[in-house]
Parts: structure tokens; sequence; C-alpha cells
């Protein structure tokens, strides 16, 4: 999942950079509102935190011209606290959810995991597709019960299929929602990390559709390792 935050305050803006990244996130940042716009309107992401008090363009106009232009990805303005009619500006702006400075960065993690599941239509911080479980909360994922070892990337991978079961998900999609703008992209390693997840699951649940992409099956069998590679 890849999450874009406009802040311009330099100590929050890192605070939830590091908060998201070590959730598991990808993070891309912007300092004032043109340059969030810009990436907002431009790079594919999952959810957005957006201050509403920022330089160059603020936030509530950054989002007008999001929603304007069709960008429908979920978004948390970070608003003043106590002033109401900031937040009702903010909804009536398309904003999905908000949260008040100061906060806890628990609640802001909280939020957005909720955010993103709601979009996706999923109603719990569980995922439970067959035998597979994946909480979302604590970044874990299980089979049968079994807990699984999956490296970060791995695990946002499976998460994004998880989030999108049933569809076809392009490489270029995984690659987009999986990695920050500044990563060096290959799509070729994508097959590599799907193939890892396929031998540490044990199941067959990532189907490969030739030329165009992956699919989490919605009923994954239980299967011997080496048949699902
Ligand atoms: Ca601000």
């Amino acid at each position: 999942m890849r999450i874009l935050v406009v802040e311009d305050d330099a100590d929050l803006n890192r605070l939830l950079c590091t908060a998201l990244r070590e959730a598991g996130y990808v993070v891309d940042s912007a300092k004032d509102g043109e340059e969030g716009h810009f990436l907002g309107d431009t790079e594919p992401y999952d959810a957005v935190v957006l201050d509403l008090g920022l330089p160059v363009i603020d936030g509530l106009k950054v989002l007008e011209k999001w929603r304007r232009a069709g960008r429908m990805m979920p978004v948390l303005i970070l608003t003043a606290r106590d002033r109401w009619s900031e937040k009702v500006a903010g909804f009536d702006a398309g904003a999905d959810d908000y949260v008040s400075k100061p906060f806890y960065t628990e609640e802001v993690l909280a939020r957005l995991r909720a955010l993103v599941r709601r979009a996706a239509g999923i109603a719990t911080s569980e995922i439970e597709i067959g035998p597979l479980r994946i909480d979302t909360r604590g970044a874990r994922v299980a089979v049968n019960g079994n807990p699984v070892k999956l490296t970060s990337l791995e695990y946002r991978l499976l998460a994004y299929l998880a989030h999108h079961k049933g569809r076809v998900v392009s490489r270029t999609e995984l690659i987009e929602h999986l990695y920050d703008q500044d990563f060096d992209r290959d799509s070729n390693t994508i097959e590599v990390f799907v193939g890892r997840i396929r031998r540490k699951l044990g199941v067959n649940a990532i189907e490969t559709m030739r030329g165009l992409g992956y699919r989490l099956l919605e009923n994954p069998a239980s299967t011997d390792a080496h048949d699902a590679s």
C-alpha cells in the first residue's frame, strides 16, 4: 500500500512518514500544497494524509482539485483542534476522515487502515481467504493457523492482492503500489517475489494470468508447495 503524506511541519512530516514506513507502507511526502497536489494528481495512492494549513495551495483547495479531476483515493485530513468548521469544510470538499492535532500516530494508522479497507470493501482488520489469514493490524500472515514469515515487501505484495482479491492486478499496478517514487523499478522482480510468497504460503493462492498479471483466488486450495511455484 502506498500512502502520500502532505504536511508542511517538517517534524510532523518526518514523524508520520517514519510511523507509516514502520507499519509497512510505502510513503511519498510533500511539504506544500503544490507539490502535494501534483503527486496526488499523477501517482496512484491507496490513501492520503493531508494537512489543511499548507503553503502555496491550502489543503482544502488541493482536495477540491483532486476530487474535481476525479481522483478518488481515500483522504484523511489533519485539522486544528476544536475547529469544527474546518472539519465540515473538509468533508464537503471530499475528505473521508479526519484527525485533530495534536494526534497519536496510532490513531492515524488505525484510521488509515480502516480507510484502505473500506475502499476495498473489507469490514475488519483481519482478511480471511480460505486457509489464508492476513492480519493487517500486525502485518502478520497465517495459513491454516500456522504463522508464515514474510519480508516486508512480500507482505505488502500479498496484502495488496488481498485488498483486490478476485481481480487481476497487473505488474505495473503492483510496482506503483509497492515502491515509492524514487525506487528503481524493475517489473521482473515482481515475478521473483510472487514465486517466493507461493513457496512460503504452500497453498495455491496466487494465480498468474499470462501477460495480464496476478490474481488472488477467492478460494485458495491447499496443495503441495512445489506445485504452486
Ligand atoms: Ca500546516
